[in-house]
């Protein structure tokens, strides 16, 4: 099996960021707010195991766990070289009188990247997202304030997060955005024909999230899954009834590529995603430090031209 040492870094739009190419999304470290039950010890555990394995990229967010995630990641990395981490995170949701409102006004997002600074216990963050576009701030003077941000080394490098295409177009009038993050996955493909195109001809890179549909496409659930209470999965018709049933009978076809490759299902579907030229990076969330291991072995092996093809077709 391939190490990750092997692999080739990926670069971040116009910044001078490069990891290696798979990261670990860290929703579930701290998120208690998205996932019941969550183990804070577990999820430090998880970002220790995933650094000691040579993954670079941590993806949080402010609003995983309310800054939470951002907190455990910051003790987390004190205990090794803060240069062999790349740390992600995002902010937008602003609490007023115990209600979420989005907020990408200037002095909101420098606050932002101030407290993130704080909670993460050090002095730069490698890539900030505005992570969701409110309704009234224009996005090129949101991207400014973080453009400003890069020049003083607060930040170093520039992302949105869940924007329309006409709202990245505002927010890279003068092309400071470095790097887009979208939901993109194999049962959920618009942004080919949404985000990409514009992404890949202004040189801005794009990770995407949901890359495993929260677990679906990892082939280990079933027609009658169920979730525990609060697990926002229970809400999504992506787990329900004949979408769910259709998606299954889907995935079972990947199960004969996987034995092919000696792999799980998981990694054919990660491994597709980075034969696409428009992806530079991926963040599968991970629960376990198995998990981000397992998710490791995506970068064992090289799909060939006919199951690259094969996938395509499946999912259209
Ligand atoms: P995901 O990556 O599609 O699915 C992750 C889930 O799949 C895990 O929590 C785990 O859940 C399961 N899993 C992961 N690796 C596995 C493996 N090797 N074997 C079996 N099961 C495995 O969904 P996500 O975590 O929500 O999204 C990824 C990351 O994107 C997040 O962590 C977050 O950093 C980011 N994100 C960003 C936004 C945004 O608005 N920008 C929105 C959503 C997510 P179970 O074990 O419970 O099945």
């Amino acid at each position: 099996m391939s190490t990750m040492m092997e692999i080739s870094q990926v670069k971040i739009g116009h910044s001078d960021v490069s990891f290696f190419p798979i990261g670990v999304g860290a929703n579930a470290v701290g998120g208690h707010n998205l996932y019941p039950n969550l183990d804070e010890n577990n999820g430090k555990a998880l970002i220790r195991a995933a650094i000691r394995k040579g993954v670079q990229l941590l993806d949080t967010a402010f609003i995983y766990g309310n800054g939470r995630s951002e907190t455990l990641i910051g003790e987390v990395i004190k205990e090794f070289n803060r240069y062999d981490v790349v740390i992600a995170t995002k902010a937008a949701h602003r609490y007023v009188n115990n209600q979420i409102v989005l907020d990408n006004s200037p002095s909101f997002l420098k606050t932002s990247v101030d407290d993130a600074l704080k909670r993460l216990q050090t002095d730069y963050i490698d890539i900030f997202y505005i992570h969701f576009p409110d309704n009234h701030t224009a996005k090129d003077e949101a991207v400014a304030a973080l453009q400003e941000l890069k020049q003083m080394g607060k930040i170093r490098a520039i992302g949105v997060s869940n924007f329309s295409l006409a709202q990245l177009q505002q927010a890279n009038k003068q092309g400071w955005v470095d790097v887009v993050q979208d939901e993109y996955n194999l049962l959920h493909r618009q942004n080919e024909h949404q985000l990409f195109p514009y992404c890949v001809e202004q040189g801005i890179s794009f990770i995407p999230y949901f890359p495993l549909a929260s677990g679906l496409l990892t082939g280990k659930y079933h027609a009658d899954v169920t979730f525990p209470k609060g697990d926002l999965r229970n809400e999504q018709a992506n787990f329900k009834g004949q979408k769910l049933n259709a998606t299954l009978i889907k995935v079972a076809k990947l199960l004969d590529i996987a034995k092919k490759y000696h792999v799980e299902i998981t990694h054919i579907v990660l491994a597709w995603y980075l034969t696409r030229p428009e992806i530079t990076a991926l963040i599968p969330g991970a629960k376990t430090a198995n998990q981000v291991e397992d998710n490791l072995r995506t970068l064992s092996f090289r799909l060939s031209e006919n199951d690259i093809n094969f996938i395509d077709q499946l999912f259209r």
